[in-house]
């Protein structure tokens, strides 16, 4: 487990500053990640990350990826407008959308983005909204299950995303008809996936697969996207993905297949759990202890400002902040205050003696953390933090007030 980049009594001071809940972001831990990324990479000229705007939607996070040199993969109207927002447009943004509404077509086309198509019928409905740029790339869906050795790791024949081979070939066709130039191909086949194997042999599909359509049509291909995918180890006995094994796999993997093709590929990557995952943290202090049929540790914050554990059972580890190095003697369900049973960060989670006023530390929140957050109940979301190189925090959200959750409401003009 990577250990905190915070000591208990930094914490205490920050939370003096800003009460919990909040979500904490460490912004060396994030750079250090982007470098490690890149290098693996870097045989291949060209290799870009774009970060997956959906996992953490910060004008300041966004800002500091694209100064290490990440351009921005968005997937919907405002992920574009942050972007922009944040001077990052033309080809630093992917557009990787499914089911596209025209107006987002059309915004995306305004600014000039790599365009990823998802659907064949979109060929059309983008030349009706916005036109057809130079370059754009196609989304594979290959169906049935996808293997590696006998595992099944996902299931793509059930999955919504992307076109079939088939279409594939039609649709490069029908685009250089219609004026494209240059094409890519894009790929997102499991999700959250700890196994090294998984990039190489992703790439290994896509490569043979820009080949082939590249032999057929005549098309000029010119990157590969690999999407995301790459998992964290959630849990503290998993081990960490070995980013430059992986680089080195899917060079193999490039050097038997693209190099005799004398096609020339640079390789993009939409990573976004990856990225920013590891180098968050939800803060939250215990404010209940409940012993009934079982013991319950009631906190802070509650799924609204965390989803995942209640959206997929996900395991998030615990810090108890000073009692680090206590047994762990005790067994609790650690619980927000919705009105839903689901509403628990753990169940029957082994823990230090914890009482009120202890500060929790929940990980691994940096992606599809905060950004999944909702208002049920009420629940208003909380604040991000930036935790600097110095120590010291910097506030790049603030949490919402009622007067925001209440700001779309038709109050018939009565008083709140
Ligand atoms: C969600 C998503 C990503 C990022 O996925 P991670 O699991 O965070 O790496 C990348 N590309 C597309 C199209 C996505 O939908």
């Amino acid at each position: 487990m990577r250990s905190l980049p915070f000591t208990k009594d930094m914490l205490e001071s920050i939370v003096a500053k800003y009460p919990t809940p909040f979500h904490i972001y460490d912004e060396a831990g994030i750079r250090a990640n982007v470098k490690r990324l890149q290098e693996s990479f870097s045989w291949n000229e060209g290799f870009r990350e774009y970060f997956a705007v959906k996992a953490l939607p910060s004008p300041v996070i966004l800002r500091l990826l694209f100064e290490t040199g990440c351009g921005m993969d968005c997937s919907s109207l405002t992920e574009l407008m942050l972007a922009r927002a944040v001077g990052v447009t033309g080809h630093d943004v992917m557009f990787s959308s499914n089911d596209t509404p025209a107006n987002e077509f059309q915004l995306a086309s305004e600014m000039g983005v790599l365009i990823n198509l998802d659907d064949i019928t979109h060929i059309d409905f983008l030349a009706a909204n916005g036109g057809i740029p130079k370059t754009v790339c196609l989304r594979f869906n290959p169906g049935g299950e996808f293997l590696l050795g006998n595992t099944i790791m996902g299931n793509p024949g059930e999955a919504k995303y992307g076109m079939t081979r088939e279409q594939l070939s039609e649709g490069v066709k029908k685009l250089m008809a219609l004026g494209a130039e240059e094409f890519g191909l894009h790929a997102f086949l499991v999700s959250n996936t700890t196994d090294d194997d998984y990039y190489p042999a992703l790439a290994r599909k896509l490569f043979k697969t820009a080949v082939e359509l590249h032999e057929e049509t005549g098309a000029r291909f010119t990157f590969v996207n690999l999407s995301g995918g790459i998992g964290i180890p959630y849990r503290p006995y998993e081990k960490e993905t070995d980013i430059r094994y992986i680089g080195n796999e899917v060079k193999r993997e490039y050097e038997r297949i693209v190099t005799p093709s004398g096609l020339n590929l640079r390789i993009f990557t939409e990573l976004g759990r990856y990225i920013t995952g590891p180098f968050g943290y939800l803060v939250t202090r215990v404010i209940h202890k409940k012993e009934t049929h079982k013991k319950y540790i009631g906190v802070d914050a509650c799924a609204c400002n965390l989803m995942r554990p209640a959206m997929y059972g996900a395991y998030h580890h615990i810090t108890v902040m000073g009692k680090e190095q206590d047994p762990l003697t005790n067994v609790y369900d650690v619980v927000g205050s919705l009105c839903e049973n689901n509403d628990k960060f753990a169940v029957d989670r082994p823990l230090p003696r914890t009482e009120p006023g202890d500060l929790l530390v929940i990980h691994d929140t940096g992606a599809h953390g905060f950004s999944m957050g909702y208002n049920y109940n009420g629940k208003l979301r909380s604040a991000e933090l930036l935790l600097k190189p110095d120590g010291t925090a910097q506030m790049i959200r603030r949490a919402e007030t009622p007067q925001d959750y209440f700001a779309t409401l038709d109050f018939l003009n009565l008083p709140l």
